[in-house]
């Protein structure tokens, strides 16, 4: 385990992304506790640049492999060993650290999880995408090398805090909260043609790019719903979600005795990450913390399930298996891309029913190993750009 003095090795995948800078926020508020040893970013090598000067790490890795030679030029410190594309990440994840944050965005993110597993203590895992895609590897590979897995993710990171995991026969209920995105209060028709810088606007949390569509269409919470089940193995007749516009509440889990154990703070990410940072002890967040009046007048109601078809959704694709989960992930991420650059392909009303489509389409599949999901998950790809370049998508309905 940990060594108790010295600092903590962390290495950090995705550093350049709002998970990776709110990480590096709270390593330069507790310099003397945390060591970053590895930084990772896919594009932004000016953002990866400025962050190993900070944080003088031993290794970055650009993993977009066109702008290795680049990178290599620009940075000026002898010291740092500089990898670079698909393999660079693996070679990356494969040094030993203490914790080792898995902050990438999308299914690209899962190779590293794997290769990670074995050498490091703590795997947190904001990278929702792969616990949907291929969450029962991960366990795996989490179990033979006696790697805790703690989720980033608030929703599941609150559960994580109230879970007890020597109770699991006596829970009841897991409650994921929703705060319901930019267009809660807005029925479908109203948000058909949204675009892509109205999505974008989430009314409690700065995320990235794609994390905000997903709050908007709900993907993000049917995403969640996935992987819910898969970290906290618990039936998805058992998970509900509940709409929260404050973001206040984060999950809660209810037990037989009539408990609810519920996790509460403010809309800021530095908190799940201060408690995994520190685990088992606790850290001073260097974010904002709940004020009083935050804590009162809170409003839960079930989500409407007819106005959200996302979750209906991600509970069918558990019920199917892996291959349902994959397709549901894979479309969604090809879409998210395609309505992002707003070409007039697709309408943000679409997006769900489109891959409630490809999900029917498709025949159950075994798939265990790792080529074997990484192969499915390149098949739905290449399935939905098809259909998107075949017709213009714009308002069509999927037959
Ligand atoms: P982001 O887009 O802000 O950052 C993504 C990071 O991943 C960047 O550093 C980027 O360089 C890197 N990256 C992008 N594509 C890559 C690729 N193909 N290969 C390797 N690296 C790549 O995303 P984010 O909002 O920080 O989210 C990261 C993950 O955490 C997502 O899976 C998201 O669902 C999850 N998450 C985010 C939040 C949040 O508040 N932002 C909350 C909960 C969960
Ligand atoms: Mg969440």
């Amino acid at each position: 385990m940990f060594s108790t003095n010295s600092p903590r090795a962390i290495s950090l995948f995705g550093s350049t992304g709002s998970i990776g800078t709110s990480v590096l926020d709270l390593a330069r508020h507790h310099s003397d506790k945390f060591k970053i040893k590895i930084l990772t970013a896919h594009k932004n090598s000016d953002a990866l640049i400025a962050q190993a000067r900070e944080f003088k790490p031993e290794y970055i890795c650009i993993s977009d492999e066109t702008l290795y030679a680049e990178l290599k030029q620009k940075l000026d410190m002898s010291d740092v060993k500089i990898l670079g594309g698909a393999q660079g990440l693996i070679e990356a994840a494969s040094i030993d650290t203490d914790i080792h944050i898995a902050a990438i965005v999308g299914f690209a993110g899962l190779k590293p999880i794997l290769a990670g597993m074995a050498h490091c203590n703590i795997m947190a895992i904001a990278n929702k995408e792969p616990l949907v895609a291929a969450g029962p590897l991960v366990k795996e590979l989490a179990a033979r090398y006696n790697t805790k897995i703690i989720p980033i993710d608030s929703e599941h990171n609150a559960i994580f805090q109230v879970f007890e995991k020597q109770n699991h026969a006596q829970i009841s209920k897991l409650y994921l909260t929703a705060s319901g995105g930019p267009f809660r209060d807005l029925n479908m028709e109203q948000c058909e043609h949204m675009t892509p810088a109205q999505a974008l606007k989430h009314p409690n949390w700065s995320m990235g790019a794609k994390i905000s569509i997903d709050s908007a269409t709900m993907m993000n919470k049917a995403l969640e719903v996935i992987e819910a089940h898969e970290l906290f193995d618990i039936p998805a007749d058992k998970i509900d979600v509940l709409l929260h516009p404050q973001s206040t509440i984060h999950s809660m889990v209810e037990y037989d005795d009539g408990s609810v154990l519920a996790q509460m703070g403010a809309s800021d990410m530095r908190t799940p990450i201060a408690y995994i940072l520190g685990y088992p002890h606790r850290i001073e967040t260097s974010g904002q913390k709940l004020s009083f009046d935050q804590m009162v007048n809170l409003n839960l109601s079930p989500l409407d399930l007819n106005r959200f078809p996302a979750i209906t959704m991600a509970k069918e694709a558990i019920a199917k298996g892996l291959y349902a989960r994959i397709a549901m992930n894979a479309t969604n991420e090809v879409l998210v891309e395609a309505f992002l650059k707003d070409n007039g392909h697709i309408s943000f009303g679409r997006i769900v029913p489109y891959i409630k489509g490809i999900m029917a389409k498709q025949s159950p599949i075994m798939l265990e190993s790792i080529d074997d999901i990484v192969d499915f998950d390149q098949h739905i790809r290449t399935q939905t750009i098809a259909f998107l370049s075949a017709q213009n998508f714009h308002n069509k309905k999927v037959s």
